[in-house]
């Protein structure tokens, strides 16, 4: 069983830099929005997760902090308490009911304008990057939930919980961006790269 120690944490942040300077590079995290989050230890459940506030573009590994199901920070000794993303609640509850050890939140704009055009779910088939999401590329009806937006964890995670769908790696909020979630985060980085892809395929053929 992993152990929640310094080292492990900061090898995590290490890793929540590198991808949040990719999504930044892609557009994806623009100002200080977005957050990356890492399952660190699974019993009890802790997270680490982009510190609130910062430059998606310039995290260090230690811009990074720890939180437990609730999104509420956990102090590590050894790591420096930074504030977690007020949204860290819902990659928690992603993690918790998905069993992905690494979640992704962005606010690509593809992702916005299909949650606007299509409320009910963004539908999608026959096209071969759904292979890229665990899909198949034929005959196989691809639906990306859309649930409203709130500023309260728990009622997002109802929402995201409601709509979820084991087959579906990704959620829409409306208004506001995606949620994707992998095995880890180099997985859950190729999961969004293509959900965003198709969402710009959807836009662009409708
Ligand atoms: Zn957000």
């Amino acid at each position: 069983m992993t152990q929640l120690t310094p080292a492990r944490v900061l090898e995590a942040g290490g890793r929540l830099a590198t991808e949040s300077a990719r999504f930044a590079s892609y557009g994806w995290m623009r100002g200080t929005s977005g957050n990356l989050s890492e399952v660190v230890t699974r019993d009890p459940l802790r997270l680490a997760v982009t510190a609130s506030g910062l430059d998606k573009g310039e995290l260090t590994p230690a811009d990074v902090a720890v939180v437990d199901p609730k999104g509420e920070p956990v102090t590590v000794e050894g790591v420096a308490p930074l504030r977690p993303s007020a949204e860290a609640g819902l990659h928690a509850r992603v993690a918790a009911v998905t069993g992905a050890d690494a979640v992704v939140h962005v606010h690509a704009l593809n992702s916005v304008l299909a949650g606007h055009r299509w409320p009910g779910g963004v539908h999608l088939r026959d096209i071969e990057t759904l292979k890229g999401i665990g899909r198949l590329a034929h005959d196989d009806e691809v639906v990306f939930p859309v649930i409203s937006n709130s500023q309260d964890m728990g009622e997002l995670g109802d929402r995201f919980e409601a709509a979820y769908d084991p087959r579906t790696p990704a959620v829409i909020v409306a208004n506001h961006g995606l949620y994707t979630w992998g095995t880890d985060l180099v997985h859950a980085r190729h999961v969004t790269e293509c959900v965003e892809w198709l969402l710009a395929y959807a836009l662009a053929t409708a």
